[in-house]
């Protein structure tokens, strides 16, 4: 997240929100869910207090809405420290939880399996929040069927060594899938062709998004361009941007009707 090391204060946090926000409007779009990490920033580098970290979000947040911009936070917890650590995550957002953060998800290293995650993710469903998980970029295909068998997990980001059967899955149940081209270039180089293209066809409601612009350089035009490379046709760009808007978790409880994203 935008190098971490930055985010050392309210109002930094609250900048960061703002470039967010701003990105999003020049993009043409309506709202962001935005991939958040408190645990990393406060408790391992212990660089801000939770309080302050919350504080920057929510200003930042009630500043884009007045730009006409919905936005909420997603809470990251690192896959490769295990569900222990999701819990010491949990532990550390839960007992305050702000009602701008609508849903929790796993990114870094697939290294720890979805099924073991499965109590750490009932804990935060059985708090409100949505589940997603990083999935089948870094690690293998059959991680997607786990984390949405297994754990029960709402929304993929990647999914891209996902196997037809899963596809398949993924399209029967409406679960949508995050879609970062330039992740995926740089964290997952064989997977080629890009199965965007087949994700749509097989019904898959795939999205673009950006992943971590501190560790991969990319915003959303950079994703719309790789989509277009892909030979993808208006339609299907339309269909992307719709799926955006239609699933966005920032959009879920908003009053105002989704906009085309
Ligand atoms: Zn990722």
């Amino acid at each position: 997240m935008f190098g971490a090391g930055l985010l050392d204060s309210r109002e930094a946090v609250r900048e960061a929100t703002l470039a967010v926000a701003r990105r999003t409007q020049q993009a043409g779009g309506s709202g962001f869910d935005l991939w958040a990490s408190p645990h990393f920033l406060v408790a391992h580098r212990n660089q801000l207090t939770l309080d302050a970290f919350w504080c920057g979000l929510e200003e930042g947040l009630v500043e884009a809405r007045i730009w006409g911009l919905q936005g909420c936070v997603v809470v990251d917890a690192v896959n490769h420290f295990g569900p222990k650590h999701g819990h010491a995550v949990l532990n550390l957002v839960l007992p305050n939880l702000p009602t701008f953060v609508k849903g929790f998800s796993t990114g870094g290293l697939e290294g720890s399996p979805f099924r073991d995650w499965a109590p750490v993710f009932d804990r935060a469903r059985a708090a409100g929040l949505r589940i997603a998980a990083h999935a089948g970029e870094n690690g293998p295909g059959s991680n997607v069927r786990e984390a949405v068998l297994e754990g029960g997990v709402a929304r993929i980001v990647h999914g891209i060594r996902a196997d037809e059967a899963t596809l398949d899955l993924l399209a029967e149940r409406g679960i949508p899938v995050d879609i970062c081209p330039s992740s995926n270039r740089a964290l997952a180089q064989d997977v080629q062709p890009h199965p965007l293209p087949r994700m749509l066809r097989a019904g898959l409601r795939c999205a673009l998004g950006t992943d971590d612009p501190g560790v991969i350089p990319c915003d959303l035009d950079t994703e719309v361009l790789a989509a277009r490379l892909m030979g993808l046709d208006e339609a299907a760009m339309a269909t992307l941007r719709r799926n955006g808007a239609e699933d966005a978790w920032c959009l879920v409880e908003a009053e105002t009707s989704p906009q085309a994203l």
